[in-house]
């Protein structure tokens, strides 16, 4: 056994897969009697294809990698879900996370009875290197980063990551669901050489399909076969396939491209409203910004139907709103009402 599958829980390791109908007969289309679908045709009266053959396909063209080295799931939020079921023993093993970050990584851990050892960041929300190294012991399985992070924005050294997940002593699941907004790019490249590493990207964010619920998980094809062998057997419906293989046609680099010139835009005008007491640096399609009174600006801005995150009470970002880049418009709406706010708590 090898370390990779050491790391795998037992049952995991020697488990059998359910095999659909569709995943036994590979062959051109006939007479489907094998599933006890509808003959009568709906549009989706038929299941879908269990390995989303022709989707991976296109993903694959996309990124850069191998089809047996690419997971496809219900948002990125199953393949968080799967790594503690396939790694984590429930009451025993471990995740280490860092803090602030996403905060679903907790939830999956604490749905499948995971404990968290939570490794706050440093000053300026910086990667905490050697205190998440110190953090791991003999039932650490999973250590989760998000680059660039949610909520703070900031991308880590690609080359700090790498040395992490060559040290580290368990799978490092790399979240990079707004690396299509930052000049330190994707580490997904890296995952031939690491038997270890875990990159989840998402169609949620720069591809503009969060209503469609698809995530991706790049990996060794170890991982990928366990992934798909503890997956729910159709976990992508039909339309979602269709619809993102239709999607991907149309690149995304101008609408990235815009939208990062309006969050250079923000970043440079919030600082001159004087209840703003910092913009952090951003590598995403979000920017935290410390202000005098978040509570009493987050009101102000929702009754006035703009709806942004309040994130005050969160570690380390006492005081922060976190507000999404829109469209040109939104974000001139946006100044307009800051200064507005700004006058009226002049007087
Ligand atoms: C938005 C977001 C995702 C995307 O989740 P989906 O389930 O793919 O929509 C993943 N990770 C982080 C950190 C996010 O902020």
């Amino acid at each position: 056994m090898n370390s990779i599958e050491k790391l795998v829980r037992p049952n995991v390791r020697a488990l059998c897969p359910y095999s659909t109908a569709r995943d036994e007969y590979q062959g051109t289309p006939g007479i489907f009697l094998d599933a006890n679908e509808s003959p009568y045709p709906t549009g989706f009266n038929r299941y879908p294809d269990p390995r989303q053959k022709a989707l991976k396909a296109r993903v694959s063209a996309l990124k850069g990698l191998p089809a047996e080295n690419i997971f496809l799931g219900n948002g990125s939020d199953e393949a968080i879900d799967l790594m503690f079921r396939i790694f984590c023993t429930p009451g025993q093993d471990n995740a280490v996370v860092i803090a602030p970050s996403y905060g679903m990584y907790a939830v999956a851990a604490g749905i499948n009875d995971v404990s968290v050892r939570e490794v706050p960041l440093g000053q300026d929300f910086a990667l905490p290197y050697e205190a998440l190294l110190q953090a791991a012991d003999a039932h650490t399985k999973l250590l989760f980063l998000c680059s660039p992070n949610n909520p703070s924005g900031n991308a880590f050294d690609p080359l700090r990551l790498e040395a992490l997940i060559k040290a580290f002593p368990g799978i490092v699941v790399l979240d990079e669901a707004y690396a299509d907004f930052s000049a330190k790019g994707s580490l997904r490249a890296k995952v031939p050489e690491y038997p270890n590493l875990v990159v989840l990207q998402t169609f949620s964010k720069a591809y503009g399909m969060a209503g469609l619920r698809l995530g991706m998980a790049f990996a060794s094809s170890y991982i990928i076969s366990l992934m798909s062998m503890v997956k729910y057997p159709y976990n992508i419906s039909q339309a979602t396939q269709d619809a993102a293989f239709k999607a991907l046609e149309t690149p995304v680099d101008e609408a990235v491209r815009e939208i990062v010139f309006q969050r250079e835009r923000l970043s440079a005008a919030l600082p001159s409203y004087p209840f703003v007491r910092k913009v952090y640096p951003s590598d995403a399609n979000f920017l935290l910004v410390q202000v005098a009174d978040a509570d009493g600006l987050y009101q102000y801005l929702l009754d006035r139907g703009i709806i942004v995150r309040n994130r005050s009470r969160v570690r380390n970002c006492g005081g922060c709103l976190r507000i999404t880049v829109g469209t040109p418009e939104e974000n001139d709406k946006l100044l307009a009402i800051l200064a507005d706010y700004e006058k009226s708590h002049l007087r």
